[in-house]
């Protein structure tokens, strides 16, 4: 899909490499997995083979995130708008699944931009140097995001919307 309109009328374009609107979600026992079997892949070639079902689309103005079957003319499964808690949590007090999902989130213009320098960080090194301020989890009924901060901590920062 090359345009999609947000909820706030804002309208969402890939067609300009690095896009603003397009976000990359790495789990992260894909990455783990990935690691075991090839511990030198470069962040190019995980980012080009990982499995890309879902499209994650970021909106600039209002920070809705919205999640597309990647086929032509997909569909929005789900939105999630920003709704950023007040209060902090450790991992054992979020309501996680019993193998909780945690993942990586990277804005398309991150990665190009670290793809493109001299000497571009291969995935072990990425995800050591950036992972840890981009470390998010969802709630086992996939309707709270948490995002962690510094100190281990998890806060809430999306929610999925309820007109959904
Ligand atoms: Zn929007």
């Amino acid at each position: 899909m090359a345009n999609l309109g947000c909820t706030c009328g804002r309208r969402m374009s890939s067609t300009n490499l690095p896009s603003d609107n397009i976000i990359y979600v790495f789990p992260k026992k894909g990455v783990r997995e990935t690691l075991e079997l090839n511990p030198d892949i470069s962040l190019l070639d995980y980012e080009r083979d990982y499995n890309r079902e879902l499209e994650y689309w970021y909106c600039t103005e209002c920070r809705r995130v919205h999640v597309v079957d990647n086929v032509p003319c997909g569909k929005v499964l789900t939105v999630y708008e920003s709704d950023r808690g007040s209060e902090t949590y450790s991992p054992s007090e979020l309501p996680l699944a019993s193998e909780p999902d945690f993942f990586y989130v990277f804005s398309e213009k991150e990665l190009y931009d670290e793809e493109e320098c001299d000497n571009p960080a291969n995935l072990a090194e990425w995800i050591e140097r950036q992972g840890i301020m981009h470390y998010y989890c969802i709630s086992s009924d996939k309707n709270t995001v948490y995002k962690r901060e510094l100190g281990g901590k998890y806060r809430k920062v999306y929610s999925k919307e309820k007109s959904r």
